[in-house]
């Protein structure tokens, strides 16, 4: 059944995966081309195979869900710019949306007719995210938001956003706070690119102004936010996000540069410990898959996941930049790829919950050691 489904996968890709690499989402140009493919990907029911067939899916075991991700990344093909929705959103319908949600947005999202953006982090709330203080006031029929969200990845052409905000101001830090959807193309909605580090404009800064959301686009019940939120961020350090046929692929590439530069003997060692580390990523998950295929939970076990894949993709590339040399720094050339992938890595420590918090969380929940004091 999975080499049937693997098959399909592979031959689909290596007929359909653009012979050249697309533009970066993070341009306008870019964002619309990879737009595009999501749309083939969708016609293909190749989009969110581990969905429902009523919404576009497949009803693709988890086992196979990673088999289509080892395929999809082994094949080069292009990031997937609906990820936001795909694997922080939609697993949250599912578990708390209503059945009109449902009905209503995971279609569109899975055909990419919306992209979603994440507005979660404030200028003052970052790893602190129950310090939020955009706030959603009662309106008829809905809430009247305002605030400041920022580092929005997609942020800047995406069309719809989730975030949290809080609407019962009585209630102190983690109570009061409720999941909100939201335009990006609302009135009183100003969106505003932010320049990354490799000089592209995809992340934003968004800046709501009695935003008017409707009591449909509330997730959950009003006040509930903080619960749903951080099922939200299990799957977003947990299986979802980061699957291992993203670093079994660039391991293998690592591999093959390796061998191309005559296997330099200084660097064998740490070539070996990349591909090694995201094999034993690729069967820590396919035990945690199996876990949740018997009825099991995530929970803080998801930090574990995102401290291991984040250290190894960083070190996976600066590898590579010492097997480049000085080429390392030639961003048009054949090689460019890897200096763009650097580049990204560097911020896998600290998106999706920085490496220092999961490090905490590990520590008081998983090996049960004493909360620390704080500081005086
Ligand atoms: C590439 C990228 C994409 C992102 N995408 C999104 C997105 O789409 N949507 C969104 O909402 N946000 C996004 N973020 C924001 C991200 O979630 C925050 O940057 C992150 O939560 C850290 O918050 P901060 O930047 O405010 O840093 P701070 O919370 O100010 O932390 C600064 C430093 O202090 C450390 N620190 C803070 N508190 C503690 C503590 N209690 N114990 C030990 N150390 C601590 C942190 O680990 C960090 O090293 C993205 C960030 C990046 C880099």
């Amino acid at each position: 059944m999975t080499d049937v489904f693997r098959a399909e996968v592979r031959d689909w890709l290596a007929a359909h995966v653009p012979a050249r690499p697309l533009p970066s989402l993070d341009t306008a140009e870019g964002f619309e081309a990879h737009r595009a493919w999501e749309r083939e990907l969708a016609a293909a029911r190749l989009a969110v195979v581990t969905w429902p067939a009523a919404y576009g899916g497949r009803d693709a075991t988890l086992a196979q869900w990673l088999v289509f991700e080892e395929e999809y990344w082994a094949a080069g093909a292009p990031a997937r710019v609906g990820q936001n929705g795909l694997s922080l959103l939609a697993p949250t319908l599912f578990a708390f949306g209503s059945p009109e949600q449902r009905d209503r947005l995971l279609p569109r999202m899975a055909g990419a007719q919306d992209i979603w953006a994440q507005a979660w982090s404030e200028p003052d709330a970052g790893s602190d995210l129950a310090a939020i203080r955009s706030r959603g006031v009662r309106a008829a029929g809905g809430w009247l938001v305002s605030g400041t969200k920022t580092w929005c990845s997609r942020g800047a052409f995406a069309d719809r956003a989730f975030g949290l905000f809080r609407t019962d101001p009585a209630l102190e830090r983690h109570r009061g706070l409720s999941y909100l959807l939201f335009s990006l193309r609302a009135p009183g909605v100003t969106v505003r690119p932010i320049r990354q580090l490799g000089g592209r404009t995809g992340f934003a800064e968004i800046f709501l102004d009695e935003v008017f959301v409707p009591d449909r686009d509330v997730v959950g019940a009003p006040g509930d936010g903080w619960r749903i939120a951080m099922s939200t961020a299990s799957h977003e350090r947990g299986l979802s996000l980061r699957s291992p046929g993203r670093f079994l692929a660039a391991a293998g590439r690592l591999v093959w540069l390796w061998r191309r530069s005559g296997g330099d003997a200084a660097l064998e060692e740490q070539v070996a410990d990349a591909w090694i580390r995201a094999r034993a990523y690729q069967l820590h998950t396919q035990a945690t898959a199996d876990r949740l295929a018997a009825g099991g939970t995530l929970g803080a076990e998801a930090s574990l996941g995102k401290v291991f894949w984040s250290e190894l993709d960083l070190a996976l590339h600066e590898t590579a930049l010492d097997l480049l040399g000085p080429w390392a720094e030639v961003r048009d050339g054949p090689d460019g790829r890897w200096l763009e992938d650097y580049l990204f890595a560097l911020a896998g420590p600290i998106y999706a919950g920085t490496n220092e918090i999961q490090r905490t969380l590990i520590a008081e929940r998983l090996l049960g050691l004493p909360r620390e004091a704080p500081s005086r």
